[in-house]
């Protein structure tokens, strides 16, 4: 066998993704490797390959206890031999793991950072053959990374303590140049083979919008999606119980999850979303840790997160199964209100110093203005994001709410000539707020109060109101025309750029979204184009298929006690309903259907096309030939 017929017989994958191949090469050839690759690129297959076609057992480690147990599962549903050793174990069922792993019943072992160095795990280790130790969420090795866990140390003394040294292959999603180094250097690793792929998501359709009410738009948007999974982010609990409550009431199948609800309520309500009982979750951003439902198809971010690393990672938990998925952030003017307030009230590390808790300040508002002009910015939302994790995107991605929107080009040269101007008189010490209220010659007490009255501004641009003055300052605050300071009192300063702009006499173009995108949707009431998804794909009778291969796995799941994209992924029946297999060979086939799973479930899904087709091939999709 070689690493295709592993791929296909395992997996039930014919093709490997973008860097798979290089790194199972690298490794099959004896190198240590490092992969570096976003959410959902499939990382998990460049150690589970090799890992069946090398001679000795594969040890994984891993923080995350909840994760190594869905891919345990998964790998044993896929016929792998499988097994993992942690905390959630009992101490004899710890035992009993060992004694079969050293019997060789394993050909891959998840293990915690901390069951490294116990004399029962070392002494299986010294004694088994281990052809090659890998180590999941690298980053955490790293003491520069946000999630430095001191006891992934402990990988590095357990090597040295094994007999033969196995082949080290590391593993992240997130590693800035530094932190790279730190997982090199750290682990030891020699002359790797080092990937780094994209932080593109194609599958994923980015949106910002700025709905008048949020709940509305939120019930809408879950009824247009019944049936299908997703998770709504909120920042605080209490928004995350009166979105509850709402979405309850209009009998949507709705869970929660924060850290105000007890333990069991937390595991019992996780539950309920990973087996699709309840398919749409709200929570605080405790939830998501070491959460791996493929087929979650949206995230919307009722509240704008504190930072653009945080929305990316927590958006990023829509379609990991590479099928179509949202990610839609609700905006408000309040959401940067909120994230200071939280921010202000963020716990503070005792051990740092004055002026070291001054520079992490000063880094958490600088995030929240990334993530600010995020909402803002008229350019395409995806190269905006991978702009800012270093990476090229394209101008136009074509797959994102800017992307596809219409726009109206305004000339703003004189209101923003006004604006300049009113922010000098004033001598740059005063923020956005007042700015604007001062500009629309609003008569708020704290005006008078900073005796704004009697400055040359002040009305000036009157009868606009304070929200569009407060527009057009956003688009010069995202086009770098103005800068808010980093500090706590957000004040409003102009930067060389407009002063060149004034000075020169040039045009200041801002583009103004219409209301309506353009392509919502067509007369079918079906979306378009940039926007499509499986119910896209598949026409209504192929919609109707899908329904019952849906129902047919879900009954799977209960009988196995299994979650259901663990049985098959979304991707997996909808290709089902394109190809319309009508027998085994046809069957295996179809992307995710592996020997194993077809001797598991092959004949029932089999069996379900047959009835609905009658065994006659029709086209269940609009597609070509
Ligand atoms: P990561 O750990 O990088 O976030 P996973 O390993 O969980 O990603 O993989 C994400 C999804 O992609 C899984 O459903 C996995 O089965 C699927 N996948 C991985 N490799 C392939 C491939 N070569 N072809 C099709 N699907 C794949
Ligand atoms: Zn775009």
């Amino acid at each position: 066998m070689d690493k295709f017929d592993i791929l296909k017989k395992y997996f039930g994958y014919s093709e490997f993704r973008e860097g798979q191949e290089n790194l199972i090469d690298g490794i099959l050839a004896g190198r240590d490797v490092l992969g570096i690759m976003p959410t959902g690129a499939g990382k998990s297959i460049c150690y589970q390959v090799p890992a069946l076609l090398m001679p000795g057992i594969t040890l994984v480690v891993s923080p995350l206890i909840s994760l190594m147990k869905d891919q345990v599962q998964a790998l044993n549903q896929a016929g792998v031999h499988a097994a993992y050793i942690n905390s959630s174990l009992s101490e004899s069922q710890i035992s009993k793991a060992l004694r079969l792993a050293a019997a060789g019943q394993y050909k891959i072992i998840y293990v915690a950072p901390e069951r490294l160095e116990t004399y029962d795990f070392l002494t299986f280790a010294r004694q088994s053959d281990i052809s090659m130790l890998t180590v999941d969420e690298a980053h955490c090795i790293s003491q520069w990374g946000q999630d430095f866990r001191p006891s992934y140390l402990k990988i590095v003394q357990f090597i040295r303590q094994l007999g033969k040294r196995p082949v080290i292959s590391a593993f992240t999603a997130t590693a800035t140049e530094t932190v790279k180094e730190d997982i090199i250097c750290v682990l030891g690793l020699q002359e790797p083979e080092v990937l780094v792929t994209g932080f593109d998501r194609k599958n994923l359709y980015f949106a910002v919008e700025t709905p008048k009410k949020k709940d509305n738009y939120v019930i809408n948007y879950c009824k247009e999606h019944a049936a299908e999974s997703g998770i709504i982010y909120c920042a605080t609990r209490k928004n995350v119980d009166a979105l509850y409550e709402k979405l309850c009431a209009e009998r949507i199948s709705v869970t929660r999850y924060h850290a105000g609800l007890t333990g069991e309520e937390r595991r019992q309500n996780q539950e309920d979303f990973i087996f699709d009982t309840r398919p749409v979750m709200v929570a605080t951003n405790a939830f998501g840790m070491g959460i791996d439902k493929s087929n979650v198809r949206y995230v919307i971010h009722y509240n704008m997160p504190q930072s653009l690393e945080n929305y990316y990672q927590e958006a990023g938990r829509a379609g990991r199964d590479g099928g179509k998925a949202e990610c839609l952030l609700l905006y408000s003017a309040q959401d940067v209100m909120i994230n200071r307030f939280l921010l202000d009230s963020k716990e503070q590390n005792a051990e740092y110093t004055q002026e070291e808790l001054e520079a992490l300040r000063e880094r958490d508002e600088e995030r929240l203005k990334t993530m600010t002009y995020y909402c803002m910015t008229s350019h395409c939302l995806r190269e905006y994001i991978l702009h800012y994790f270093g990476e090229k995107g394209s101008v136009r991605c074509g797959n994102c709410l800017n992307c596809i929107r219409e726009y109206e080009e305004v000339d703003v040269t004189e209101t923003a000539g006004h604006i300049i101007s009113c922010i000098r008189e004033v001598r740059q010490r005063y923020g956005i707020n007042v700015i604007a209220g001062m500009l629309a010659g609003d008569d708020r007490a704290k005006l008078r109060e900073y005796g704004m009255f009697s400055y040359q501004s002040y009305g000036i641009l009157k009868p606009m109101r304070e929200i569009e003055i407060k527009q057009i300052i956003n688009q010069m605050l995202v086009e770098g025309l103005l800068f808010v300071t980093s500090d706590k009192y957000s004040i409003l300063k102009i930067t060389e750029k407009a002063d060149d702009i004034i000075k020169n006499d040039r045009r200041i173009i801002f583009k103004k979204p219409k209301e309506e995108p353009k392509v919502e949707k067509d007369v079918s009431g079906r979306k378009t184009a940039a926007k499509t998804r499986r119910s896209d794909i598949l026409n209504s009778r192929g919609l109707e298929l899908f329904e019952r291969l849906r129902d047919l796995r879900t009954n799977i799941a209960k009988e196995e006690n299994m979650p259901p994209y663990i049985i098959f992924a979304d991707k997996t029946l909808v290709d089902m309903c394109v190809r319309v297999p009508l027998d085994k060979k046809e069957m295996l086939k179809v992307t995710g259907v592996g020997e194993n799973k077809f001797n598991r479930y092959g004949e029932r899904f089999l069996d379900c096309i047959l009835e609905y087709t009658g065994g006659v091939r029709e086209k269940f999709y609009f597609g070509e030939g």
